[in-house]
C-alpha cells in the first residue's frame, strides 16, 4: 500500500477572488505560517496544466493544481482552430496523406525558422500520440480542417466542429474529478522556492480565507509552471515590442506572464520574449478573436471599399501586417450560409452580436456602408477562382472547397489584436526549465504559453493546442516519475506497480541494455485498448505500468502482480503468461516488446 500524502494544513475555505494581483510588497518579511505538502505542484489550471497533472497523477504522484483565477481553462478555453497533429489515425482513416516531416517544414518555415529544432521535433513526433491519448480520456478530434501557414488539413477539432477550447477544458477537467485531483482556485502562486542547492522544493501561495489575504507554502518534491503567456500584461510586452501599445488583446486577464517573473527570479532563462503574435481577425469592441477556421471554411477579407487584399491564409504575421496597412486599418471577415453551417463557431459570433447579415450581397454591402456593385464583383471574382481552384489574384490555396454562393451572406469587422506570447522561459525536450548555462533546475518542469521556442517568429494556427498537450504530458510524466523517484509518497489509488513495492528486483548479471527513457505503447486486450507505460532508468526496464485499459480486474491483478515483475527480473518478454489471462498478458508483452525494439542500444 502507498502511503498517504500528508497535508498539514487545515482544510481551506476559499471565497473571494484573489485574481491576477501580485503579491503585495508590503507583505515582506514573508508571513508564511501554513505548510502543506505533495509530490508535485502544477501551477496554473489551463490545458497544459491539467494534462500535466493527469500525467504526474498517472505516474502515481500525489498532485495539487494551483489557480489563480475562481475557473479553471486560462487562454486554453478560448483556443478555437483545433490542435494540428500529424501521421494520426483520423487523418488515416479520412484518406488525408501527411506527415512528421511536412508538419515540421510547414511549422519551421510559418515560424521563420527560428523554431527550436528540438522541441519542434518533439512536438510534431508526439503529436499522433498525444491525439490518441486525448481519444483515449474521451476528448475525440475527428473533425480535421486546417490553418493559415498549413499545407495539409491536420487541425483536428470537436465531431461537430466546434471550437476546441470548451470540449477539451470539460473534458480535461472531469479527468481532474475522475482522480480526485484537487484544484485550488483563487489561489496566486508568487514565489517557487529552492534551497541552497538551487533544487525546488515548494512553491508559495496567496489566498484569501474568510476576507483575509493569507500566504501559505506548498512543499513539493517537483513543480511544473503552466500559467501561460503574458498577452494581457500591457506593461510586459510592449517593454518587449513597444509598437503593441494600445493594441487589444484576445487574452483572458490572467494571462500576466507570472510563471515567466517567478521562473528568471530563480535564475531560469528566457528566449525570444519579443516574438509576440498578433492575430488578424480580432473584433475591436469585444475582444473576440475571429477564428482562422472561417476563413479556412470559405470566408474572404474585404477592405472597406469592398475588395479582397490579401491570401486570407497566408500567416497571422503577414495577414496581420496587410490589416494594418489598409488605409482604414481594419477589414470584415466576409462569408455565406455554407460557411456558417460548417462552422460551430459562427454561432457564438452572432449570439453576441458582432455578426452583421444580408439576404443578398447588396444588402449585406449596403449595410457595411459598402459599394454593392464592387463587393458583389469581388465575390464573383472569388467565386470563379474557387471553382477553377487557382487564386489568380493573390495566390491562396487552401479554404477554396466551396463558392461563396448561398444567402444570407454575413460580414465581421475585424482588427489585429495581440494574440500570444511565443516567447517564454527556456524549456528541454525532458520539460526541464533551463538556467543561462544550459544547466536544468532541479525539480522544476514548465509547459505551454509559458515556455518559449517552440513557435520561432511566427505561431501557426492550431498548434498551441498541440505545444500545451504534448509537452503538458510529458512534464507532468517527468515531474511524476523525479517526483516519486525522489522521495514522493505517492497517491492513494496510484497504479498497480509491479507488486507492492515502486521498484521490481533484476536478475543478479543482467546486463543494462536499453536507452533511458519514458515509453508509451497502446495495444489491444481482451476487452479494449490497454495503454502500457514502460519505464527504462539506467538502461533497465524498471516498471511496466498500466495507465488506462478495460480488462476484468482479476484477471488484470494477475497479469501485473505475477508476470509484470517477472518481466522486469528477466530484462525481457521472455516469460510465462498467466494462463488465465492469456490475451491480457499477451497485450502486455507486445507492448514491452515494441518498447524494447525502440529502446535496443
Ligand atoms: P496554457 O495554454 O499554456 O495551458 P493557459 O492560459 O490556458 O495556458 O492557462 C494558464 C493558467 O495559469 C490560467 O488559468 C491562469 O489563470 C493560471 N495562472 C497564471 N498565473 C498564475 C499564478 N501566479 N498562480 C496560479 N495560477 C496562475
Amino acid at each position: 500500500m502507498k502511503k498517504l500524502f500528508t497535508l498539514l494544513a487545515t482544510a481551506l475555505l476559499l471565497t473571494s477572488l484573489v485574481g491576477c494581483q501580485k503579491k503585495e510588497e508590503t507583505q515582506d518579511p514573508d508571513p508564511v505560517v501554513e505548510t502543506e505538502s505533495y509530490d508535485v505542484v502544477v501551477i496554473g489550471a489551463g490545458g497544459a496544466g491539467m494534462t500535466a497533472a493527469i500525467e504526474a497523477y498517472d505516474q502515481g504522484a500525489g498532485v495539487v493544481i494551483v489557480e489563480k483565477m475562481s475557473v479553471a481553462g486560462g487562454n486554453t478555453i478560448k483556443a478555437s482552430a483545433g490542435m494540428n497533429a500529424s501521421e494520426t489515425v483520423f487523418q488515416e482513416a479520412q484518406g488525408i496523406e501527411d506527415s512528421n516531416e511536412t508538419f515540421y517544414d510547414d511549422t519551421f518555415k510559418g515560424g521563420y525558422e527560428k523554431n527550436d529544432p528540438e522541441l519542434l521535433q518533439y512536438m510534431v513526433e508526439n503529436s499522433a500520440d498525444a491525439i490518441a491519448w486525448l481519444d483515449s480520456l474521451g476528448i475525440t478530434l475527428d473533425n480535421i480542417t486546417t490553418t493559415g501557414g498549413m499545407s495539409v488539413s491536420r487541425t483536428h477539432r470537436p465531431t461537430d466542429g466546434a471550437s476546441i477550447g470548451g470540449y477539451l477544458v470539460s473534458g480535461l477537467l472531469a479527468q481532474i474529478n475522475e482522480r480526485n485531483i484537487p484544484i485550488q482556485y483563487n489561489t496566486y502562486a508568487y514565489e517557487i522556492v529552492v534551497d541552497d542547492a538551487g533544487t525546488v522544493t515548494g512553491v508559495k501561495v496567496e489566498y484569501t480565507e474568510n476576507g483575509e489575504a493569507k500566504t501559505k507554502l506548498i512543499e513539493a518534491k517537483a513543480v511544473v509552471v503552466t500559467t501561460g503567456g503574458f498577452g494581457a500584461n500591457e506593461e510586459m510586452y510592449t517593454s518587449y515590442a513597444p509598437e503593441l501599445a494600445g493594441f487589444v488583446t484576445t487574452n483572458h486577464s490572467g494571462a500576466t506572464g507570472d510563471g515567466i517573473t517567478m521562473i528568471t527570479a530563480i535564475g531560469g532563462a528566457t528566449v525570444a520574449m519579443e516574438e509576440i503574435q498578433i492575430h488578424p481577425t480580432v473584433e475591436q469592441e469585444t475582444s473576440a478573436m475571429i477564428t482562422e477556421a472561417v476563413r479556412s471554411g470559405g470566408a474572404i477579407l474585404v477592405s472597406q471599399e469592398g475588395t479582397r487584399f490579401f491570401n486570407e491564409l497566408e500567416t497571422r504575421d503577414k495577414v496581420s501586417a496587410a490589416i494594418i496597412a489598409l488605409p482604414e486599418g481594419y477589414s470584415y471577415v466576409v462569408f455565406d450560409q455554407t460557411v456558417r453551417d460548417n462552422n460551430k463557431a459562427i454561432e457564438s459570433y452572432i449570439s453576441n452580436g458582432l455578426v452583421i447579415e444580408g439576404n443578398t450581397i447588396e444588402e449585406l454591402a449596403e449595410k457595411l456602408d459598402m459599394d454593392p456593385a464592387i463587393l458583389a464583383e469581388t465575390i464573383a471574382t472569388w467565386n470563379t477562382s474557387v471553382a477553377s481552384g487557382s487564386d489568380a489574384e493573390f495566390g491562396r490555396t487552401t479554404g477554396m472547397e466551396n463558392p461563396l454562393a448561398t444567402a444570407p451572406y454575413y460580414a465581421i469587422k475585424i482588427a489585429p489584436g495581440v494574440h500570444h506570447t511565443m516567447g517564454g522561459v527556456k524549456i528541454n525536450t525532458h520539460t526541464q526549465v533551463l538556467r543561462e548555462d544550459g544547466s536544468a533546475i532541479a525539480g522544476l518542469y514548465a509547459a505551454g504559453e509559458v515556455t518559449g521556442g517552440i513557435h520561432g517568429g511566427n505561431r501557426i494556427g492550431g498548434n498551441a493546442v498541440t505545444d500545451i498537450i504534448v509537452f503538458g504530458r510529458q512534464a507532468g510524466t517527468q515531474a511524476g516519475l523525479y517526483a516519486m523517484n525522489n522521495g514522493g509518497v505517492g497517491h492513494p489509488e496510484a497504479p498497480v506497480q509491479n507488486g507492492d513495492d515502486d521498484t521490481a528486483a533484476i536478475k543478479d548479471g543482467v546486463e543494462a541494455q536499453y536507452t533511458d527513457g519514458v515509453y508509451t505503447e497502446e495495444v489491444t486486450g481482451h476487452n479494449g485498448p490497454l495503454t502500457v507505460q514502460v519505464t527504462v532508468e539506467g538502461g533497465y526496464i524498471t516498471k511496466v505500468e498500466v495507465t488506462s485499459h478495460e480488462e476484468t480486474e482479476t484477471l488484470f491483478d494477475a497479469v501485473m502482480d505475477q508476470m509484470v515483475p517477472t518481466i522486469i527480473y528477466e530484462q525481457s518478454t521472455e516469460v510465462d503468461v498467466i494462463t488465465s489471462a492469456t490475451v491480457t498478458s499477451e497485450a502486455i508483452l507486445e507492448a514491452v516488446n515494441k518498447v524494447i525494439e525502440q529502446a535496443k542500444k
